[in-house]
């Protein structure tokens, strides 16, 4: 299993532009396909594709109904900062280390050494197991559409691409656009801003640049010579700034020919989480507001929009007993031709509808902006006394010999929500450290074996079950 492992690790499958007919998503996730296709045939498994946006491997007779298990062989990036090379897979003190070992191909392995197994002991089933392998998880999720879409649909499925014990809720995930057309003194005072490009990315980074004959420019230039640039030292600056916990630090300030530039940094992170990050939007808008108080479209942004309170203060801070609590991230803005877009991710607990933030951010900006739906993906909700939990729950317990253990709500999204009578269960043990999607990602050997063994139990009660 470690050696599969290492050999798929090797194989940076980052999606990529189409570079084939049957590589829709670049060459290298079609080698990483082929792999798994290869490996799982050498294994004696029955294989298939789909114009090599997923494969799948087969254990058990093709009359039998499906169970099917979902993993990914694609990554993100590997990013900077590894200890060693992030493509070749490193053992130390029990954890391998490399990208995609925790997301997601350390999973994938471990199942279809469970299929391996299952074979090798000609274990008799009532339905056929299929491993499913995507290769566009982490950038859309297409591969599992094609397959709900196009192929057989297991009664039931399993997702090893999040944590143990099992997730039986994931928020309703709504991405909506907003375009602001400006007013007078936006226009006159700022040529460009922009920050972030995803709505889904809290942004890390963001910049404004004021135009060579703005009106604040001498003002601003002012301000900052006078204070040898303490930005909290400026008084008509320093309420705005504090309110958004912004530094001195944070703030780099370029004054050329041109313009000025103001760049802001704050903390990146994933919109499910907007607690563990820091906006670096939020204070640019701060720097705005204090210094063009007389812009309305400033001052809703700033005032509404830019604040931990901004769902509060919206009137839509759902908070649902079961599904949790709904997370809102202003993720990109692009100031183009006097109309500046902002790109929002919303997390939705079971009971907010995707109209609501929508009616609420129409209503907010009124008749200055347009605001525009562009994808909605519904909750994933299984409520926790369903035989499908329960029977997940027991087998872990008595894999792990745990005794008392509920399932997880999350906001981010998995495979699950992709086809019916999914969960998302394991591989993650909790409160393990795995580094996903950043670098030194990880992945524990005796969680590799957890998992083989919980999912060969989980296979064996789905099938009296199903
Ligand atoms: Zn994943």
């Amino acid at each position: 299993m470690i050696n599969d492992l290492k050999e798929i690790v090797a194989i940076n499958s980052v999606e990529a532009p189409q570079s084939a007919v049957d590589a829709p998503f670049g060459q290298n996730l079609r080698n990483a396909l082929d792999w798994f296709l290869n490996k799982a045939s050498s294994y004696g498994l029955k294989v298939g594709e789909r114009d090599g946006y997923c494969g799948w491997a087969d254990y058990g007779d093709r009359e039998l109904p499906l169970i099917g298990i979902l993993a990914h062989v694609d990554i993100v990036p590997a990013g900077e900062g590894w200890t060693s090379d992030p493509f070749t897979l490193r053992e130390e003190d029990g954890v391998l280390y490399g990208r995609g070992t925790s997301d997601d191909k350390g999973a994938l392995v471990a199942v279809l050494h469970v299929l391996k197994r299952m074979r090798e002991e000609k274990k008799k089933l009532r339905h056929r197991i299929r491993l499913i392998v995507g290769c566009n998880e982490e950038t859309g999720s297409r591969c599992l559409q094609k397959y709900a879409s196009e192929c057989e649909i297991p009664v039931v499925s399993l997702v090893p691409d999040a944590d143990f014990p099992v997730i039986n809720s994931e928020k309703g995930i709504l991405h909506t656009d907003v375009e602001v057309s400006v007013d007078e003194t936006f226009k006159q005072n700022i040529s460009a801003l922009h920050a972030g490009e995803r709505a889904n990315v809290v942004p890390g980074k963001a910049t404004v640049k004021f135009t060579k004959d703005s009106e604040v420019i001498e003002e601003l230039r002012g301000i900052f010579q006078n204070i040898n640039s303490n930005i909290l030292d400026i008084p008509e600056i320093s309420d705005a700034v504090k309110k958004v916990k912004a530094k001195f630090s944070d703030y780099e300030i370029i004054d050329g020919e041109e313009g000025v530039t103001i760049t802001a940094t704050g903390v990146a992170g994933h919109a499910s989480v907007p607690e563990t990050t820091d906006n670096a939007l939020w204070k640019i808008f701060a720097i705005l507001r204090a210094i063009m108080p007389q812009s309305t479209t400033v001052k809703i942004i700033f005032d509404k929009l830019c604040t931990r309170d901004c769902t509060k203060i919206l009137g839509i801070n759902v908070n649902d007993e079961r599904t949790g609590v709904l997370t809102m991230n202003m993720g990109v803005a692009d100031y183009q031709n006097d109309t500046l877009t902002l790109k929002f991710d919303f997390r939705l607990p079971i009971t907010a509808t995707p109209d609501l933030p929508e009616i609420a951010l129409t209503y907010t900006f009124g008749e200055m902006a347009s605001v525009h739906r562009v994808r909605f993906s519904e909750n994933l909700y299984v409520p926790e006394d369903s035989p499908l939990i329960k029977t997940l729950l027991k087998v872990y317990c008595s894999v792990t010999g745990k005794r008392k253990v509920s399932p997880l709500q999350i906001g981010g999204g998995t495979y699950a929500r992709e086809l019916p009578n999914a969960v998302a269960f394991g591989p993650t043990p909790p409160k393990r450290q795995t580094n996903i999607h950043n670098a030194d990602e990880c992945v524990y050997i005796e969680d590799l074996e957890l998992t083989k063994e919980v999912y060969y139990r989980a296979i064996e009660e789905l099938d009296k079950l199903y």
